[in-house]
């Protein structure tokens, strides 16, 4: 597999950025660590004629425990302890990022907007095109669900569900001037599939910032997968909240690696707030979550585990929040 010739952009600021992919009008891509888009590149995935590189935008760099910078790379984070200590559910989550090597080249921002997977477009340009490509990239079809409407590519980052239950949210720069809006905001849930996110054409993601509340939140990310030093999530489950022996003063839950976008369930988990954590409720909880998912058949895994195992690791994940291994 090779590299096809691209144009390569490498501003110095964020205006420069913005004001470039104005011009570029949607024919680029951003390129940050590039574990994820270079491989997609290689198979000849939705190329682009030009590729702007964010490596030379101080701006983007680094982290404290309130702001992380886009280009922050995983093995930064990982390495700091006070940052580990203050959001264990992030902790867990980017330990359990692809191996080493790739945390030392993979952003934050890379992480949070890698591509959704699926196994019909994870593969080399012979390999679909033997096969008839599919509505993602090159083709009018889905050979998931057959129909020609919606793509369900599973999203598979691990960063995001950790970091929605901590209520982060991102900044992102544009023509239009910058905002922030809530993680939870960022991934289009009523999109095709094809068009992930809620985000205009040619915006950057620029920081994701974390409340101070956020840090005495007890929290967990506990993840399904097949080779434990190596793959992408089969599932994902985060929780942060506080809680003592008699009620529950806030918790949130988020699910990533079962459907097109992660998930934040709040509806579920705001009814226990001012309640006991008692075993039949998270068991409840679990079994709520369990039905509201939607995984299709287009990772290892058969959909019908991952979903039953929903439940499992909700209840895994909420007894290690609480201190106790006994789920
Ligand atoms: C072998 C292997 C295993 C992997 N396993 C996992 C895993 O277990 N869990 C997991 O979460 N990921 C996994 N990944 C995917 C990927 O490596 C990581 O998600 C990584 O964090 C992506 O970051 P990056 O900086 O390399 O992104 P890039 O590849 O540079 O970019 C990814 C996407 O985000 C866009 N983008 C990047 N930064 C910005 C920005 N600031 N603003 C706007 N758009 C932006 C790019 O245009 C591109 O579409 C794996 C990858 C490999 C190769
Ligand atoms: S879910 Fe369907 S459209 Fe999406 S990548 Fe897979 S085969 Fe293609």
């Amino acid at each position: 597999m090779h590299l096809d010739p691209f144009e390569l952009h490498r501003p110095t600021s964020v205006e420069e950025t913005v004001a470039l992919a104005d011009r570029l009008k949607g024919h680029f891509d951003f390129l940050a660590g590039g574990t994820d888009l270079l491989p997609n590149y290689k198979m000849h995935i939705n190329l682009r004629p030009h590729v702007v590189a964010l490596d030379a935008i101080p701006e983007l760099a680094g982290h404290s425990l309130e702001r992380i910078g886009a280009m922050e790379r995983l093995a930064e984070l990982e390495r700091d302890d006070a940052f580990r200590r203050a959001y264990p559910s992030v902790a867990d989550a980017l330990r359990e990022v692809a191996t080493p090597l790739v945390r030392a080249s993979g952003t934050v921002g890379g992480n949070l907007l890698v591509e959704t997977r699926c196994f019909f477009f994870n593969q080399s340009y012979f390999w679909r095109a033997s096969l008839g490509f599919c509505l993602k990239a090159d083709g009018d079809r889905c050979h998931v669900v057959p129909q020609k409407e919606r793509c369900y590519a599973t999203f598979s980052g691990d960063l995001a569900p950790a970091l929605m239950v901590l209520d982060a949210q991102v900044e992102v720069a544009g023509p239009d001037g910058r905002r922030r809006v809530p993680l939870t905001d960022l991934y289009d849930e009523q999109g095709d599939g094809i068009r992930r996110l809620k985000t205009r054409a040619g915006e950057l993601l620029v920081a994701v910032h974390l409340p101070p509340e956020s840090r005495t939140l007890r929290g967990r990310y506990r993840k399904l997968r097949v080779r434990p030093s190596y793959d992408f999530p089969e599932l994902g489950v985060a929780v942060a909240g506080s809680w003592d022996d008699r009620r529950v003063t806030s918790l949130s839950l988020a699910v990533g690696g079962v459907e097109p976008y992660p998930r934040r369930f709040d509806e579920l988990t705001a009814p226990l707030v001012g309640e006991t954590l008692s075993e039949d409720r998270v068991r409840a909880l679990a079994e709520a979550v369990t039905r509201a998912v939607r995984p299709v058949h287009n990772t290892f895994l058969l959909p019908d585990y991952r979903r039953r195992m929903v439940g499992v690791y909700v209840r895994r994940a909420i007894a290690e929040a609480r201190g106790s291994l006994a789920a």
